[in-house]
């Protein structure tokens, strides 16, 4: 026991020196790893980015502010983080487009799609995914990706999502509606993937979207909030109908408006911006005008 005892005390002295040390220590460590990671958990690291291409110098160096340039001129985007610069609010999304293994008809729905291929060795599983990108107005990227596993596939996927963003239009061409406000969309669009067709039709305010699951969360995500539609085909092969999806929404901007009627329907191309300071300046002239008035009477 008496053993025991010098030890413990021999562990206790030392540990106080020792600690002081480590304090000292790790007093920057802790400091560093913060900072690091306060950097990584904010929405994107501008000053981190090397840009390659001339359009990335350009948007770095803040010569290009808004993603519509780049859009309306028809450049090809190569570079990701470009599109984390111009829209800093985008958000991703993983569809289901996979199935996991299942008796009697199949299981749940999977974010990735296992597929094998036979060799001497044994099976090889690749998997793929599909993944959206957007910021709930006006704007949306549908990429897939590839890979033998899962990690780099969802990275591939976000990745060309992030390369293949468009924008649309929106506005209200429901009949019933009439509101010329940008809850719905314009007019009737369908578009085609193999055997899968699909139809997107404006509807009225309130109707939310009746539309397939995984088209829901697409049209989510580019801020649609009232929709029909109508699909033909199998629809069960999700990656067919979400390209079908996103080849109508396309047909949005391609066709073509006048310009006057556009304003007249109330139709909005890409993003809505809202105007928060008007109402505030319009109070601080009624304030002014109002004292104006005072000191008259006075
Ligand atoms: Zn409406």
């Amino acid at each position: 026991m008496a053993e025991e005892k010098t030890e413990n005390k021999d562990a206790e002295k030392k540990p106080v020196e020792e600690q002081a040390k480590e304090k000292e220590a790790t007093k920057d460590i802790p400091n560093e790893k913060k900072e690091t990671k306060y950097v990584k958990k904010g929405a994107f690291d501008k000053e981190g980015w090397k840009a390659k291409t001339d359009i990335g110098k350009k948007v770095k160096s803040g010569e290009i502010e808004n993603i519509d340039y780049i859009l309306d001129n028809g450049i090809n985007i190569l570079e990701a983080e470009l599109v984390d610069v111009l829209i800093p609010n985008i958000e991703t999304d993983l569809l289901l487009i996979g199935q996991s293994k299942g008796k009697f008809g199949g299981g749940q729905r999977r974010v990735f799609k296992q597929t094998q291929k036979k060799t001497r060795e044994g099976n090889k599983p690749h998997f793929s995914t599909c993944a959206i990108v957007g910021n709930h107005n006006g704007y949306i990227g549908i990429g897939f990706g590839k890979s033998k596993e899962t990690v780099p596939a969802r990275e591939k996927a976000i990745r060309n999502a992030k390369l293949n963003i468009f924008k649309i239009r929106r506005g209200c061409g429901s009949w019933q509606c009439g509101c010329k406000t940008p809850h719905s969309i314009p007019f009737k669009v369908s578009g085609k993937c193999g055997s899968v067709k699909i139809t997107l039709m404006p509807a009225p305010k309130g109707t939310g979207l009746t539309v397939e699951k995984e088209c829901q969360k697409i049209l989510g995500m580019v801020g649609i909030k009232d929709a029909w539609s109508k699909t033909i085909g199998q629809t069960g092969s999700k990656n067919n109908l979400v390209l079908a999806c996103e080849s109508a929404l396309r047909k949005l901007m391609s066709t073509k408006i006048k310009h006057d009627s556009m304003e007249g329907l109330g139709i909005v191309e890409g993003k809505i911006e809202e105007d928060v300071k008007e109402p505030e300046e319009e109070v601080k002239e009624e304030k002014a005008e109002a004292e104006k008035g005072k000191k008259k009477n006075e």
